[in-house]
């Protein structure tokens, strides 16, 4: 059977008055002091290992040989980030592929026409290298270098942007949980089989109690409960074409449906409400026309880590 206790057991239906009500809208916009609140987050993306010991691989006959050539897949922000593959001076990056395991020199095209390095990448256990966006570095493609001279670029290019576009990702979108969380295992995936469906979200393990925030400034689309989803809310963010659910919260939220909410307003606390066992948000990002609006619930967890990168 597995763990597949995290999530309602039955195909979630939304209440059919979850639709009618959204016509009924026009509440006043209204701004919560929670904004200003500095909530404890714990960021769940690696952290640097000292596992970076360049070692030649040992021939069969004794002796060492030199690795095949390095290959860079991808290349993702970490920390600082503009966006999943752009980010500003001192962000982290991950950068991941094969044979990357000899790296020893990291370098970003240079604004002096010379490259700007990073002499100390740190090599994960899984095999992907983290490094530094260094000073002078500008976006273009990014180049890693073994220990044994041998070197390859990214295909994609790795933006290097500004402090000011920085400040303005922050202000879009905001990571939903604020406090300690994971992502938990396979059960908690978007797609995971569950009895006579699959998840249609990702389930964000946290504490019960742990203030929810509004991901993206929009318009509160739906808010009840529902036998198998608990407590939840549903937004419909206002420029993208996006709705975002929250469920199992531990108790009603106070959102008004049709009432218009900004990035970081509290929408509620991680529970464990309807069909749910152990504390966790369960997210899904709909897209398109929206949440049982014709839309259609797409994987949201690049988005959540791209969020939980930087807030
Ligand atoms: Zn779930």
């Amino acid at each position: 059977m597995g763990r597949g206790t995290l999530h309602p057991g039955n195909a979630w239906r939304p209440p059919l008055l979850a639709v009618a009500v959204l016509l009924a809208s026009g509440a006043a916009a209204t701004t919560s002091a929670w904004g200003q609140e500095s909530a404890a987050v714990t960021s769940s993306t690696e952290t640097a290992s000292t596992s970076a010991e360049a070692v030649p691989a040992a021939a069969p006959g004794g002796g060492t040989v030199a690795p095949g050539n390095p290959q860079v897949s991808a290349v993702s922000c970490l920390s600082r980030c503009i966006g999943p593959a752009t980010g500003i001076v001192r962000s982290r990056v991950r950068i991941t592929g094969s044979e990357l395991g000899n790296t020893v020199l990291v370098s970003f095209p240079g604004a002096t026409g010379k490259r700007a390095k990073d002499r100390s990448p740190v090599v994960k256990p899984s095999g992907a290298v983290l490094t530094k966006v260094p000073a002078e570095a500008t976006s273009g493609p990014i180049r890693v270098a073994d220990s044994f001279g041998q070197f390859n670029d990214s295909a994609a290019s790795f933006g290097v942007g500004t402090k000011a576009q920085l400040r303005a990702a922050r202000l879009g979108f905001l990571f939903p949980v604020r406090g300690p969380h994971s992502f938990g295992g396979a059960e908690a995936r978007f797609g995971a089989p569950r009895d006579g469906h699959t998840h249609q979200g990702q389930d964000v393990l946290a504490a019960c109690g742990t203030i929810l925030a509004v991901v993206h400034g929009g318009v509160v689309k739906a808010n009840g409960f529902q036998a198998a989803a608990g407590n939840y809310v549903v937004i419909d963010g206002a420029d993208v074409k996006q709705d975002y659910a929250y469920m199992h919260l531990q108790a009603p939220s106070p959102l008004v449906i049709g009432q218009a909410v900004t990035t970081g307003q509290k929408v509620g606390k991680v529970g464990t409400t309807g069909h749910s066992t152990g504390c966790h948000l369960h997210f899904e990002l709909w897209v398109g026309a929206g949440w049982y609006t014709g839309g259609g619930p797409i994987d949201p967890l690049p988005l959540l880590q791209y969020w939980d990168s930087y807030s």
